[in-house]
C-alpha cells in the first residue's frame, strides 16, 4: 500500500503519518527526515542538501528522486510506504508514477491536508522534536507539552527545535509550497485517490482524528 501525504509545512503530515504507521503497520518515509539525518551525520548527501534545507528551499529534483527511489527499494518497504514530504514537485510526482509502475505498485491514497495559516505558524514555532533518530516523537510546547521540559516522554532523549522552524523561514517554506507543491493537487485530482482533510482546532479535528478518518476510508475502499 502506498499513501502520499500532501500539504503545507507544519500542517501535520508527519504526525498523521506516524499514527498511520502504528495503525497500518506500514513504514513512514519522510524525505525531510532522511535529509536531516544525512546533515547530522555529515555525509556527502548531507553536505549537498544543507544549503537548500537551511534556506527552506527545495532540494533539486534529481537528487531527491534518487534518494527516495533507493529508499523505496529497501526490503522493509516491500509491502508499502507512507510518503511524508515526497513528492513535492510535478517532476517528482511523474517520476514516482513511473517508478511504481515498474514495481507493479500503485498509489492507494493521496491525503491532502490543509490547516488555517495562523494555526500552521503557531504549530511550527512551538514544535519540538526528539533528537533520537529512532524515536523522532513530535511535541508542541503549548498543546502537547512533554512531562519534563526539553525531554522526550517516550525515550528520555533531548528535544530540539528544527533550524527551519522559525517564523521567517516558515513563511518562505509556505511560499515554496504554494508555488511548487500545491499544483500537485491538480495532478492528483483525476486519479480518484485524492482525499482532502482539514486539520484545525476550531473544528476539533487534529492529527488523531485525521488518521482515524484515513483508516476508515481505506477500510471502506477495500470492501
Ligand atoms: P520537511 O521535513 O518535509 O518539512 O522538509 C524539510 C526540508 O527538506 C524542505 O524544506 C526541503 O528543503 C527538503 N525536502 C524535503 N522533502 C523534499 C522534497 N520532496 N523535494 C525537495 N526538497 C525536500
Amino acid at each position: 500500500m502506498v499513501i502520499i501525504m500532501l500539504g503545507a509545512p507544519g500542517v501535520g503530515k508527519g504526525t498523521v503519518a506516524g499514527i498511520l504507521t502504528e495503525k497500518l503497520g506500514i513504514p513512514q518515509v519522510s524525505s525531510g527526515d532522511i535529509f536531516r539525518k544525512a546533515m547530522a551525520e555529515k555525509t556527502e548527501l548531507g553536505e549537498k542538501v544543507e544549503e537548500y534545507m537551511t534556506k527552506g528551499e527545495l532540494v533539486p529534483d534529481d537528487l531527491t528522486i534518487k534518494v527516495i527511489e533507493e529508499r523505496l527499494l529497501e526490503p522493509d518497504l516491500k509491502s508499502g510506504a507512507i510518503l511524508d514530504g515526497f513528492p513535492r514537485t510535478k517532476v517528482q510526482a511523474e517520476k514516482l508514477d513511473e517508478f511504481l509502475k515498474e514495481q507493479n505498485k500503485k498509489i492507494d491514497m493521496v491525503v491532502d491536508l490543509t490547516s488555517p495559516e495562523e494555526e500552521i505558524l503557531d504549530r511550527i514555532v512551538n514544535r519540538r522534536i526528539c533528537s533520537n533518530q529512532n524515536c523522532k516523537a513530535v511535541y508542541n510546547i503549548k498543546l502537547k507539552k512533554p512531562k519534563v521540559e526539553g525531554i522526550c516522554d517516550k525515550c528520555g532523549s533531548k528535544l530540539y527545535q528544527r533550524e527551519d522552524d522559525t517564523v521567517e523561514k516558515v513563511k518562505n517554506r509556505i511560499k515554496v509550497y504554494e508555488a511548487q507543491t500545491k499544483p500537485l493537487e491538480e495532478y492528483y485530482e483525476n486519479t480518484k485517490v485524492l482525499y482532502r482533510i482539514t486539520i484545525s482546532q476550531k473544528i476539533n479535528k487534529m492529527a488523531k482524528e485525521a488518521a482515524e478518518e484515513i483508516v476508515e476510508y481505506l477500510n471502506n475502499k477495500g470492501e
